[in-house]
């Protein structure tokens, strides 16, 4: 069955339901990412997502869209905070993307913090604003992991025409504020990290979740193989009506990651110790559940266990956590799990 699309708010732009979102296609040779990509124009996917700062992506994705521009929308992003930065990064993503123009160019994961930064004189906001006038960016949007600043600059009537924030079935605090503000706003959302950045068992019924929510426009899980395409355009492309065994996982998957779901946000960082905290929360979960102990991965889970143990107690982490979790209970837990993994090279 074809993807249905919906409105990206005021931009007009009308989206299927699934996008692509370009994180994983960093990880797969050059020839592997275009097949996928190819995979998603051919099974009917219209919005294309990828970021300045994902390395290869957008060059891998502007080679596999080039012949197509015309027929697709493509959405990038920049970190940068001043003006000369971001014309710098348009420059390099058109040219890494084959295209003179973008249909969306979003400023990436803005904070409270960097927000006074981006709009002060000389900031990136109002090169933003430039690059639309000047049409080489159809639409303009703002990216975060904070859906409390979301809420807050698209109530107050922001520029931007889109928004992008991770929402699945257990980090839900978009569904409550942000996502029918955007939508009484006519703001378009998109939504990232529907599988919980790979923490989840089930993606079809974590992608079924997230479209049922009639206030996300867009979601776009990141892929890296085709036939997970083809997986997740089976299902987006069918009914979105959850069964009760899902309904069952969802519950499972609440009971098991709810109270302890690290969104990798990073907001809990700088720590002064130099632990990476979400590596430790995450890891196991998953990316050692997505990819198995890999070389590297056994190498930095090495690395990083004296300096959980060296951790200082400070507490700096938890009061920036958006989620509230208890990190300093978490880390050693979490750490001591992912050494005995290791020990026993086994996987969840
Ligand atoms: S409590 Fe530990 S992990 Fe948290 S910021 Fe302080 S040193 Fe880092
Ligand atoms: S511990 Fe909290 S702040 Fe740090 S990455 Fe995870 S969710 Fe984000």
């Amino acid at each position: 069955m074809a993807l249905k699309r919906r409105r990206l708010g005021k931009t007009g732009l009308m989206v299927t339901e699934m996008g692509f979102g370009g994180i994983p296609i960093q990880r797969v040779s050059e020839a592997d990412a275009i097949k996928v990509v190819e995979k998603c124009y051919e099974l009917g996917i219209n919005y294309y997502d990828t970021a300045r700062g994902y390395t290869t992506s957008e060059e891998r994705m502007g080679k596999a869209l080039e012949g197509v521009r015309d027929k697709v929308y493509i959405a990038t992003k920049s970190h940068a905070k001043t003006a000369k930065d971001l014309r710098d990064n348009l420059a390099t993503s058109l040219k890494n993307l084959r295209t003179d123009y973008l249909d969306l160019y979003q400023l990436h994961n803005v904070t409270e913090d960097s927000w006074k930064t981006l709009q002060a004189p000389g900031g990136a906001l109002d090169e933003l604003l430039k690059i639309k006038e000047e049409g080489i960016a159809r639409h303009i949007g703002v990216t975060s992991h904070s859906p409390t600043f979301l809420t807050r600059i698209v109530a107050e009537g922001s520029p931007f025409e889109t928004i992008m924030v991770g929402y699945n079935y257990i980090a839900l605090e978009p569904s409550r504020d942000l996502l029918p503000t955007c939508k009484k706003m006519d703001v378009g959302t998109v939504i990232m990290k529907p599988f919980g950045g790979g923490a989840f068992t089930n993606a079809a019924t974590a992608l079924k979740f997230v479209l049922a929510d009639k206030n996300a426009d867009c979601t776009i899980p990141g892929m890296q193989l085709v036939s997970e395409v083809e997986e997740n355009v089976a299902v987006c492309g069918g009914s979105l009506k959850l069964f009760e065994a899902e309904l069952a996982s969802i519950e499972a998957d609440r009971a098991a990651l709810g109270k302890e779901f690290c969104a990798a946000c990073d907001y809990c960082q700088p720590c002064p110790a130099g632990i990476p905290i979400s590596f430790v929360l995450r890891t196991e979960m998953s990316t050692l559940r997505r990819m198995g102990w890999t070389e590297g991965l056994m190498k930095q889970t090495k690395e990083v266990a004296p300096k959980v143990a060296a951790c200082l107690d400070c507490g700096a982490c938890e009061t920036r956590c958006p989620y509230q979790l208890p990190i300093r209970q978490l880390l050693p837990e979490k750490m001591d799990a992912l050494l005995k993994r290791l020990e026993e090279h086994s996987i969840p």
